[in-house]
């Protein structure tokens, strides 16, 4: 039956996806949310268009009313800095399209291989670096992940396979649980990794059906969250991040060092702290990838090394994430000396 509604909006559909379809999508409106001024400068409209604004209402009553300089604003607010040309920052800024198989499986490193699941995330980060990924040609979850499960099958050395994207938890329970299905049946496979911004932007997304499947999977599971600042963690992520831990799955956290946002060993101690009290631990803190249009947020890789010795100086070890940097053609992620 047509009735009309957008199907996202429909009320049948989980609380999550329709909190999903009522993000905020247009820069007018997130000014108004936070009484911002609404002449705040953003990028202009028509090259917003390829990678529009968008944030779910959650993760905006987390933000600083009035403050355009508020770290979370910061990771979502179109500049028009991203207009600016910046040498060394191109589309494809970590090699990924090269190392593309079939039903959108990147196989870079030895054991693990990721799969592109989706294009879709429940927030736009202005420092993306897959946001001009051609996610339509890439995409593993079409077909029913037949393709993606080939690529699997033809290479058994494959033990890890991380689910990644865009956002594999903007994917329906009923598509999830239907390839860890698939992937529970190969007995070569060992673990299951997401990588997600999911459960911090969209802490609803943890639900029942989510569990479920969780639950029931014979594999291993690690969750590898992605949270740049302590204020994104309010008491709804702590009890997403509990309910996680409670389904068996160990949960990291991965963050970007970004300038104005994090870059300061005050701010990334807080992040550690904020995250253990959470039950999570501090995995990588990755420099910048050059993509195009977020050269604005590099932190040079000497003021990164400094940070890193003043938080090593004031945190226990395993508060200290990894420092590294994505570099195409090497055979894991790029530990930076400090
Ligand atoms: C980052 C990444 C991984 C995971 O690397 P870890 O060091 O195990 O976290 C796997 N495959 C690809 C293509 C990656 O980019
Ligand atoms: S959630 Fe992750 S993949 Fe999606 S825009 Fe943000 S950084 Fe990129």
């Amino acid at each position: 039956m047509d009735d009309g509604l957008n199907p996202l909006l429909h009320p049948a559909r989980p609380l999550w996806q329709r909190l999903m379809a009522e993000a905020i999508s247009r820069p007018a409106e997130l000014l108004a949310a936070l009484d911002i001024d609404p002449a705040w400068p953003s990028l202009a409209a028509e090259k917003l268009r390829d990678f529009p604004i968008r944030v779910p209402r959650g993760f905006v009553a987390r933000m600083r009313r009035g403050d355009p300089l508020d770290p979370l604003f910061l990771q979502v607010w179109p500049s028009p800095r991203e207009a600016e040309d910046a040498p060394g920052y191109t589309a494809d800024a970590v090699g990924d399209l090269a190392k593309l198989k079939g039903g959108g499986l990147i196989h870079k490193y030895v054991g693990r291989a990721l799969v592109i699941s989706t294009g879709a995330c429940a927030v736009n980060c202005r420092y993306c670096f897959r946001r001009h990924f051609p996610y339509s040609e890439a995409l593993g979850s079409r077909g029913h992940w037949r393709e993606t499960l080939a690529s699997l099958d033809a290479d058994h050395s494959i033990e890890e396979v991380i689910l990644s994207g865009g956002d594999p938890l903007a994917l329906s329970d009923d598509k999830l649980a239907e390839f860890v299905a698939a992937l529970d049946a190969r007995p070569w496979i060992k673990r299951l990794r997401l990588h997600t911004r999911v459960p911090v932007v969209l802490p609803e997304r943890v639900d029942e059906n989510l569990l479920g499947w969780l639950n029931a999977t014979r594999l291993q599971k690690v969750v590898v969250l992605h949270i740049n600042h302590e204020n994104e963690i309010d008491g709804a992520v702590a009890d997403a991040c509990a309910k996680l831990k409670a389904a068996g799955a160990t949960v990291l956290n991965q963050a970007v060092l970004l300038r104005g946002i994090n870059d300061s060993a005050d701010a990334q101690a807080r992040l550690s702290e904020r995250c253990f009290a959470a039950g999570v631990l501090p995995y990588y803190l990755f420099v910048l990838d050059r993509v195009a249009g977020a050269a604005h947020f590099d932190v040079s890789e000497s003021q990164a090394q400094a940070l890193m010795k003043a938080l090593a100086a004031r945190l226990p070890g395993y508060l200290v994430p990894r420092l590294v940097r994505e570099i195409a053609g090497q055979p894991a992620k790029t530990l930076l000396p400090w």
